[in-house]
């Protein structure tokens, strides 16, 4: 018998009852704008920076409306203006290269390894050509970040992570975003947590975050947050730093408050999953895991395995047949953008110059979501399912 899984890719749980009944009250009194308080309240956007920043470890946190407005403000806030060149991954999602467009900026893309992490060896031979690099925490592999900042801080960079799929992640026990500038992080539905839309953005730089809170609109009105430097610092950039309204709301962060103290335990959900895929991947012939650095403390809430120098018609061939038997796999390689998947070349507004070796990589990551609504006995299925296919079209 063919077994075929019936889950579904992009079915997330529930929000959790204690996040409805929270949202619900917010929605009873009314004051969803996060500057709309009662004498003596303390918002629940104000409430969500001060415990993201607590459970960080950083002195501030700015809550927003989405991840890519989060790595736009942190742009802004570092002085990228336009016409800048910004380093960026060359394997990650539009709204990374998006978010420097966004501010008239130039990406210049640094390559990808078959650990799926940014090219070192790249970075350092372009880290003359600009001065900030956007760093991507591409579906939660994280590079070597010791060395990262070390050629980082050699050459005058000023570090951004992308931390829209490390949230809960670290290197070396340094928690993923701590170790840039800024760390911008997504609460998007497909990410950590789910608010539909949203965003955090951290620093433990005052002159930063101050910058951070007026540009995503707080009129004057910065003294209503926690995690927000002392007023003095916003008396020093407030008359030149511009709304760029971007702001997070009471209801969003009324569902984010209680999935916060949950994260702990849903990561270690995620990578019991992701352990039963990977184990059940590993030695099928063909197919390459995606080893896991010793020093990477990771959230596998989702998997990538390769497919190294296949041809093309047979990376599809066994997309097509996994989807057949309800495993909905994702190629980084193929040649149209579909769904969220793209590649630096499908971004046409940005000049790039073709890197044979991110391009191999790329042509063969195969990227699937894990969602916690998956069981381990789906994950095994699921398993199953590719190795079977990933064989048959080997040996075929
Ligand atoms: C989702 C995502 C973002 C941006 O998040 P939004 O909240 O959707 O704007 C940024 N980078 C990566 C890699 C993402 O996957």
């Amino acid at each position: 018998m063919t077994e075929i899984f019936s889950g579904s890719f992009t079915q997330q749980e529930p929000i959790p009852d204690e996040a409805i009944e929270a949202a619900v009250s917010v929605l009873r009194h009314g004051r969803l704008h996060r500057y709309n308080v009662a004498p003596g309240e303390l918002g629940e956007t104000a409430l969500l920076e001060q415990e993201f920043a607590a459970w960080m470890g950083v002195k501030y946190c700015l809550a927003v409306a989405s991840g890519g407005y989060a790595l736009a403000t942190a742009l802004r806030a570092v002085g990228v203006v336009p016409g800048d060149p910004v380093l960026t991954n060359a394997f990650t999602l539009a709204p990374v290269p998006g978010s420097i467009a966004s501010v008239g900026a130039q990406p210049i893309f640094v390559g990808v390894t078959e650990g799926l992490t940014i090219d070192l060896d790249d970075l350092a031979a372009k880290a003359d050509q600009a001065k900030v690099l956007m760093l991507s925490h591409m579906r939660g592999h994280l590079c070597d970040m010791d060395r990262l900042m070390q050629i980082c801080d050699t050459a005058g960079i000023t570090v951004i992570e992308d931390c829209a799929h490390t949230m809960g992640a670290a290197w070396n026990g340094v928690a993923s975003g701590r170790q840039g500038a800024i760390g911008c992080y997504s609460c998007q539905t497909y990410k950590h947590v789910n608010s539909g839309e949203g965003g955090l953005l951290i620093t433990d730089d005052e002159k930063l975050a101050a910058k951070a809170v007026m540009l995503s609109g707080s009129y004057m009105l910065y003294e209503r947050h926690l995690a927000a430097p002392s007023p003095e610092v916003f008396e020093r950039i407030k008359y030149h730093t511009p709304n760029v309204s971007g702001r997070m709301d009471n209801l969003r962060a009324a569902i984010l408050r209680p999935q916060l103290c949950d994260l702990d335990a849903q990561v270690t959900r995620w990578n019991e999953r992701y352990r039963v895929l990977e184990e059940g991947l590993r030695g099928t012939p063909g197919l390459t895991v995606v080893e896991r650095p010793e020093a990477e403390t990771y959230v596998g809430s989702s998997i990538q395995f390769l497919l190294l120098d296949w041809a093309t018609e047979r990376v599809n061939e066994v997309i097509r047949r996994c989807g057949a038997r309800g495993v909905e796999l994702k190629w980084f390689g193929g040649a149209e953008p579909t769904g969220f998947t793209s590649r630096y070349d499908s971004w046409r507004y940005v000049e790039s110059k073709r890197m044979p070796a991110s391009d191999r990589v790329l042509a063969g990551i195969i990227d699937m979501r894990v969602p916690l609504t998956f069981s381990l006995a789906d994950c095994q299925l699921i398993a199953r399912i590719i190795r079977a296919e990933v064989g048959a079209v080997y040996q075929s």
